[in-house]
């Protein structure tokens, strides 16, 4: 048996505190967070948001990737937002690792070269929330006038401190 059955028995629940909201597909607060995807971070709790206000992009680490650059794109251009907030945290998965050992356990476990792959992992946190949104700013896709922000929160205590 999967979770899954649990999730499905856990929104009946969820539908009925839900009701019928019919709201509007842009983000009322403009902004779209980019985060990572660690179970110990509730974006929306931590940052007072409710269903509707924001974009919240999630991958491993909350790193600038190609593909979060579609999504920021799609974000900016189709739904109106022109604020990004780049959130890492303490105590990530992406600190838990370096590309060379983590190519070479995926060369051991599925027979791949994965040598030219960058997982994104680092060691700073302070410093990829800087080098991510550093990427953000030099991005030809990402117009100027975007505000983007940083900060990193910390798993322990719920602390968001911001990252100049
Ligand atoms: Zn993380």
């Amino acid at each position: 048996m999967s979770y899954f059955e649990n999730f499905m028995k856990a929104n009946q629940a969820y539908v009925e505190l839900h009701g019928t909201l019919n709201l509007p597909i842009r983000p009322k607060t403009k902004v779209a967070i980019v985060t990572c995807m660690d179970s110990r971070l509730h974006v929306a709790h931590a940052l007072g948001l409710a269903l509707g206000d924001a974009h919240i992009l999630r991958n491993a680490g909350g790193r600038v990737t190609e593909d979060m650059i579609r999504s920021l794109v799609i974000s900016q251009q189709q739904m109106g937002t022109r604020e990004i907030v780049v959130l890492h945290h303490t105590d990530c998965g992406a600190q838990t690792f370096k590309n060379e050992e983590f190519q070479a356990h995926l060369e051991r476990t599925f027979g791949l070269d994965v040598s030219d792959q960058d997982f994104l992992p680092f060691t700073d946190v302070e410093e990829s929330v800087r080098e991510d949104m550093e990427l953000l700013r030099q991005s030809p896709l990402i117009p100027a006038d975007v505000v983007i922000s940083g900060a990193v929160y910390d798993v322990d205590t719920g602390r968001m401190t911001e990252v100049q």
